[in-house]
């Protein structure tokens, strides 16, 4: 099952062209608002199930979509979560999950135009993003994919001068410019998938192939990630986590590359599809 942000509604997607306005086909029971879904998850994916041979009432065009799960009450994204990209940024394997989060006011839709931050180097980091789908708190491994409503992806844009500021750099402000995490298209959930914990992600600027990973590189996996993070905070419905880069991106190229003015970055996760940044000074 895959649900939509269109234009502020949610929309069960019946294809990737189209689908079903889940306020109109609900009667009321479900609200427009795609960001209270969450909370009502195994009652909607219930609901959903009873719904064949409803005709698909809205047209999926991507300009269109919003965030997908656009108010979580947290963002949470893993640096250094891919062995090689751990190695081009510098830095040792961690050895428990490095944690920072992306401001719920950088989230976009898919298909954006992003200004780059004057004097910046603005670079970019393909992911795989997990939507919570119920409330967790000390969360067994095991356990784990109960918690997760589904999968879409995100863009982890960052701003490295920023992010690297001060005596003791904290990564959030560099990693939240306007418009710095589009998600999207829309969330796909995890029976849609062969296997969820090893999927392939990666992008392209300009056409030319930049990332190209697989999500069963990750050093702490999706499970290992819920069970963390909730053994410390309590997980909420339509909570996002990035889940971290693999290797390629600006940062650990010789010569180093930022994205510049013109630039036109497509970040793709298979069985999911694709996000279209163009960006401007
Ligand atoms: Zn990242």
């Amino acid at each position: 099952m895959r649900i939509a942000n269109v234009d502020g509604r949610l929309v069960l997607a019946t294809s990737s062209e189209r689908g079903i306005d889940v306020e109109k086909a609900s009667n009321g029971r479900f609200t427009a608002d795609p960001a209270d879904i969450f909370d009502r998850w195994s009652e909607f994916v219930e609901w959903s199930a009873g719904l064949n041979g409803t005709a698909p009432d809205t047209d999926l065009t991507p300009t269109r979509l919003g965030a997908p799960s656009p108010a979580p009450a947290q963002v949470f994204a893993i640096g250094l979560n891919y062995h090689a990209h751990a190695d081009e940024s510098g830095f040792d394997i961690p050895t428990s999950p490095v944690v920072f989060t992306k401001y719920r006011s950088a989230l976009t839709g898919p298909v954006t135009t992003v200004t780059l931050p004057p004097n910046g180097q603005t670079d970019w980091e393909t992911e795989l993003v997990v939507v919570i789908g119920k409330e967790g708190k000390a969360v067994s491994e095991d356990a784990a994919w109960d918690y997760v409503a589904g999968l879409t992806i995100g863009q982890d844009l960052s701003e490295r001068i920023t992010q690297r500021q001060g005596p003791a750099p904290q990564f959030n402000l560099g990693k939240s410019f306007p418009g710095f995490a589009p998600t999207g298209p829309w969330i796909v959930t995890p029976d849609e998938f062969a296997n969820p914990d090893d999927i392939a992600l990666g992008c392209t600027i300009n056409g030319s192939e930049m990332q190209n990973g697989r999500t069963s590189q990750l050093i702490f996996s999706i499970p290992s990630l819920i069970a963390h993070l909730s053994s410390i905070v309590t997980l909420h419905p339509g909570d996002l986590i990035f889940t971290g880069t693999p290797a390629g991106v600006g940062l650990g190229r010789d010569p180093q590359v930022w994205l510049a003015p013109g630039d036109e970055l497509v970040t793709w996760v298979e069985g999911i599809g694709e996000l279209r940044q163009s960006f401007v000074a």
